[in-house]
């Protein structure tokens, strides 16, 4: 028996759908989540949240409370910031996610998010967790940096048993010999998760490369790979972005790959099914 009950398919055998108003995640229609890595204005904000909605990204994306390697790095402008988001989810009628990183900022970042995000750091926080299970949010479960699949299962099982059923996994990459890419993106995940659970899966090609150039390779991959949505890093201005910068789209290549996107999207949509097994 997995020992993540609730998320398994042996559990629930259809896909969850994750409802937001009119946005529905993991049907057909896939979720693009786009926006900063980190929020650093109200101006940067509103002009990115125009530049995600014209692409056709339905979620923006920015770090309010930041998780930085160092102490000394640029720390997120806290409650400030998610006054930035939901100001410009308003201007745009854009949805909003950012991350929550301690249990008692849980119920704050609630208040004013759609989607609660916990970051890789954090997987298994699981005070964390139980508090993101706790809420009424759902909550977009980034897989941790040395975490097998096994242990990403479990830790959504943490939230899963709080009663919250919305639980949204994201592949970000995972911590390799390799060192010419930020992070290893495994894409396998992808496939491995819709076979074991009934959860939604999205792909952060971003932190997963951490190099720009193959930002869109891997999102065309990981639509392929069968992921329910994106989440992409995007800066008006990478050169002069707080965080990140290195891997975050400028608004050309953003809007290019949206369109290509799309196209890739329609394309799945006419694959023929898979063929069954023999003897299945
Ligand atoms: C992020 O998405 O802002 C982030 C910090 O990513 P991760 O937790 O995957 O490193
Ligand atoms: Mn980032």
């Amino acid at each position: 028996m997995a020992h993540y009950t609730l998320a398994s398919r042996e559990s629930k055998s259809d896909d969850t759908l994750i409802r937001l108003g009119e946005l529905t995640l993991g049907g057909c229609e896939k979720l693009f989540i786009a926006g900063p890595c980190a929020v650093e204005s109200r101006r940067q904000m509103l002009d990115t949240a125009r530049l995600v909605k014209r692409g056709g990204a339905q979620i923006l994306r920015g770090g309010a409370f930041k998780p930085r390697t160092s102490p000394y790095d640029f720390q997120g402008l806290a409650e400030k910031g998610l006054e930035y988001m939901a100001e410009a989810r308003e201007a745009t009628g854009l949805r909003i996610i950012s991350e929550v990183m301690a249990p008692d900022a849980v119920p704050l970042v609630a208040q004013y998010v759609d989607i609660l995000q916990i970051g890789a750091r954090n997987m298994q926080n699981f005070a964390l967790l139980k508090a993101a299970g706790r809420s009424n949010r759902p909550v977009l479960l980034k897989r941790g940096l040395s975490a097998t699949i096994e242990e990403w299962l479990q830790a959504s099982e943490y939230i899963l048993s709080e009663g919250n059923q919305q639980v949204i996994f994201c592949e970000r990459g995972i911590r390799t010999f390799e060192s010419y890419t930020r992070n290893t993106l495994d894409l396998s995940a992808v496939s491995a998760i819709k076979a074991l659970s009934h959860l939604p899966v999205i792909v952060d090609p971003s932190h997963g490369t951490g190099r720009r150039e193959m930002v869109s390779p891997m999102s065309l991959a990981a639509l392929a790979s069968g992921a329910d949505g994106l989440m992409l890093e995007v800066h008006p201005n990478p050169a002069e972005a707080l965080c990140d910068g290195p891997q975050s789209l400028p608004p050309a290549e953003y809007l290019a790959l949206m369109h290509q996107l799309r196209a890739m999207n329609a394309f799945l949509a006419k694959l023929p099914e898979r063929a069954k097994a023999v003897g299945e």
